[in-house]
């Protein structure tokens, strides 16, 4: 079997970030929306620092500015994803960007998401569920608008919430409102913690925001034994994504990637693709990656999927029904 029709589980994906930047640019020619100098003469996202990548995101999000844009958006994405053998994923959601953090509007978007998500269950025998994302680099206040769209919209396709953007910003307990918030309502919790943040992040994110069960990236707690041992005596699950990390340069190459370090330290990890096109990957370049690099066979692929859906953001029967297809 190729790593490309491996069944998969993908956890950590953001819906804007996987667009096709041939999406987005047909979206833009369509709407006549100048979104400046975001390809480069291949006609691939262009960026050189994480700084310029969240500004060339945001530019791309701009064209989507309907709940269609955004059943379009959905439906091309799950097409790539079950192109790559992903069976189950999660994506990230953010209430910013459709409908400007109104409740209202987001239905609107949400419904739209969701009927889309619903029709790719059927024909492209792929489940999708969504986590809402706030954006840390806005600030705490604006955390709050997103928190109270997640509270409203938890159900059967809107499962958890999360936090995404610059690490940079703010310490995790300043968003703690927003956090609360969204588990009363029944949501699952994950936020980005230790991509660009050290080993301290991870920590002050399980400290000061309770109920964290799965952190985004958290590949900087490497660097500290005793972190490690917390996270895997916790169970708390690492969205891990690194061909991200890669090209983005929060490692210099795969040689030098922690990943095995933190398996081999009794941590859950799991493999995603963040944001693909903008990393030029897939899942399946992901797979081939660790295939090749730390010598990862069907098992260790097969293992990674079971720890990916014990820690999956969804209910016990689209559990089992998901187990048994990565087994089968
Ligand atoms: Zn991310």
């Amino acid at each position: 079997m190729s790593w490309k029709e491996l069944p998969k589980a993908e956890l950590h994906l953001h819906l804007e970030g996987a667009a096709p930047p041939e999406f987005i640019r047909s979206l833009a020619k369509q709407k006549k929306v100048d979104i400046g100098r975001i390809f480069d003469e291949r006609g691939n996202y262009a960026y050189a620092d994480f700084a310029e990548f969240l500004k060339v995101y945001e530019a791309a999000t701009s064209v989507l500015t309907t709940p269609e844009d955004y059943a379009r958006l959905t439906r091309v994405v799950l097409e790539q994803c079950a192109e790559h053998g992903v069976i189950y994923a999660e994506t990230f959601l953010s209430p910013d960007f459709c409908g400007g953090g109104d409740v209202k509007a987001w239905w609107e978007y949400c419904a739209a998401i969701a009927e889309v998500a619903e029709e790719a269950e059927t024909d492209l025998g792929i489940t999708l569920k969504g986590i809402i994302t706030c954006i840390r680099h806005f600030g705490p206040e604006k955390a709050k608008a997103p928190a109270l769209c997640a509270a409203e919209s938890a159900g059967d396709f809107i499962t958890g919430f999360g936090m995404a953007g610059a690490e940079t910003v703010g310490k995790p307990g300043d968003y703690a409102w927003a956090f609360d918030c969204a588990r009363e309502a029944g949501l699952r919790l994950t936020c980005h913690a230790g991509e660009w943040g050290g080993p301290e992040m991870v920590r002050a994110t399980l400290d000061q925001l309770e109920g964290i069960e799965r952190i985004g990236h958290g590949v900087a707690a490497y660097h500290d034994g005793a972190l490690m041992e917390r996270l895997a005596r916790d169970g708390v699950t690492l969205e891990v994504c690194p061909g991200s990390n890669i090209a983005l340069g929060v490692f210099s190459q795969w040689e030098n990637h922690p990943i095995e370090k933190l398996r081999e330290n009794g941590i859950a990890v799991t493999v995603s693709t963040d944001d693909p096109p903008f990393f030029h990957t897939t899942m399946t370049r992901e797979y081939e990656k660790l295939d090749e690099v730390f010598g990862w066979d069907e098992g260790d692929f097969r293992a990674l999927n079971e720890d990916a859906m014990a820690a999956a953001f969804c209910d016990e029967a689209t559990r089992e029904d998901i187990l048994k297809r990565l087994k089968a």
